[in-house]
């Protein structure tokens, strides 16, 4: 890859037609960055919305490039899928935000709820939940306070295993979040078989939501549906007071966007937890 500066990490799109050479260069990258300590967790804060307290927060990955600079998950996490380095990659997210989850506490800041984000791939692994409980158990962590962001994708796979995994997990007492909820092809068919503690409405029904009669439609209808079968509903990418109102009269509980912060590293998150409650 060349050093051109920022605009240069689009090499990295899997959306370009990138050569074969350039793909295979990324991957020796992605398998060293893990070995070489360049892969980073930031946290977005979730917030209650009725009393504006932060609820949890969820971990998101970043990679930071020694050349390139620091290089968004969307850019790299499909090429971890394809060729497996997710699995090792995502057992290193769940550890680190364990540990940080453990560090804040060790500081004296109030408990978190940390949510991580899993791919349908990491489901494939046979020793997923042992892998999970040794974590929790190295690093203190008592499984009420991680929760697992999945996506309907998970529908894709060998279902009665994924089904036995999510099962074992929940009654561990860890959180399960259905992640972009309302984009995959079987959305209901996936809540059925995967039941969640919360649904995560997707971004893309919250973007415009006070102009566009069918999103804010989509809306309700999930909002509806959390209350109908007793699950907690987030609504995602929230950036705007008016947003934020609509899904408050909506009956949403919860949201998370850059209306209250983006994504920080670890020492902006411990200046915010010690205020406790954003505004
Ligand atoms: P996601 O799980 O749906 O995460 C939400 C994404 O929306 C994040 O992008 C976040 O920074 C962004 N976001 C948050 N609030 C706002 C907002 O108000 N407006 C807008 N426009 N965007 C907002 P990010 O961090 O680039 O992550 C992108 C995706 O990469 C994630 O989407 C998730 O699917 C994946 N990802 C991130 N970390 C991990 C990880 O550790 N493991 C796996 N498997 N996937 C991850
Ligand atoms: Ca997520
Ligand atoms: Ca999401
Ligand atoms: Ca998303």
């Amino acid at each position: 890859a060349k050093q051109q500066g920022r605009n240069n990490y689009q090499f990295y799109s899997p959306e370009m037609n990138t050569t074969a050479r350039e793909q295979l260069e990324l991957e020796t990258d992605l398998r060293k960055a893990l070995t070489k300590d360049e892969l980073l967790l930031y946290y977005q804060p979730q917030v209650d919305i009725n009393t504006g307290e932060i609820i949890g927060l969820e971990a998101l990955l970043r990679w930071q490039h020694p050349q390139i600079g620091v290089i968004p998950p969307n850019q790299f996490i499909p090429l971890a899928e394809e060729t497996g380095l997710i699995c090792p990659i995502g057992e290193w997210v769940i550890r680190t935000a364990c540990e940080q989850h453990q560090a804040w506490y060790a500081a004296g800041l109030p408990l978190m709820r940390i949510a991580v984000n899993l791919s349908a791939r990491q489901f494939q692994q046979r020793d997923l939940v042992k892998t999970i409980v040794q974590i929790l158990q190295e690093t203190q962590t008592q499984p009420c306070y991680l929760e697992l962001e999945i996506t309907e994708s998970i529908a894709m796979q060998d279902v009665e295993f994924t089904v036995a995994v999510l099962q074992e997990l929940r009654q561990m007492g860890i959180q399960i979040a259905m992640d972009d909820f309302g984009t995959g092809y079987s959305s209901l068919n996936s809540i059925k078989h995967f039941p969640p503690h919360t649904l995560k409405i997707d971004q893309s029904f919250v973007r415009d939501l006070l102009i566009d009669p069918s999103d804010a439609a989509i809306a309700r209808a999930v909002i509806a549906l959390g209350q109908g079968l007793h699950l907690k509903v987030l609504a995602e990418g929230v950036e705007t007071v008016e947003q934020l109102e609509f899904l408050r009269t909506l009956g949403c509980q919860s949201a998370q966007g850059y209306l209250f912060s983006k994504p920080l590293p670890p020492v902006a998150i411990t200046q915010l937890l010690r205020e406790k409650t954003i505004p």
